[in-house]
């Protein structure tokens, strides 16, 4: 028997019948996130919304790797990205907090991510 994974875009992802469309930056696009240093070994160590992560990184942009199972957050609100923990090896996760190594696909692939900065998420939203 094969568990099936519950999609990490299954949340608040639907609109209800009638509502307008959102732009694309309110429906959240939700990312497995990786240790630079442990990723080969361990599993994801966060979820993040692509939509809402922008330079300076903090700690409230990172979510729980399992909701459902009660993980917490990986990382205290406050925090900035230098002050980061992995919960599992457990060093700084990132060597730098312009690119974090994510996957899109629920770890089948992963990437680096150009992290942008607030100033670029400004002038999205102006188009
Ligand atoms: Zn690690």
């Amino acid at each position: 028997m094969t568990t099936k994974r519950k999609s990490l875009k299954s949340v608040n992802t639907i609109g209800k019948v009638g509502e307008k469309p959102d732009t694309k930056r309110s429906v959240p696009d939700i990312a497995l996130v990786y240790c630079d240093l442990c990723t080969v070994r361990g599993g994801a160590i966060a979820t993040v919304d692509l939509n809402k992560l922008s330079l300076p990184m903090t700690g409230k942009m990172f979510g729980s790797i399992d909701v459902d199972h009660g993980y917490p957050a990986p990382f205290d609100s406050r925090l900035e990205w230098r002050h980061f923990k992995c919960p599992r090896c457990p060093h700084r996760p990132f060597f730098d907090e312009k690119e974090i190594s994510i996957s899109k696909d629920n770890g089948l692939t992963h990437e680096r991510y150009q992290v942008p900065t607030l100033q670029h998420r400004i002038d999205d939203e102006k188009e």
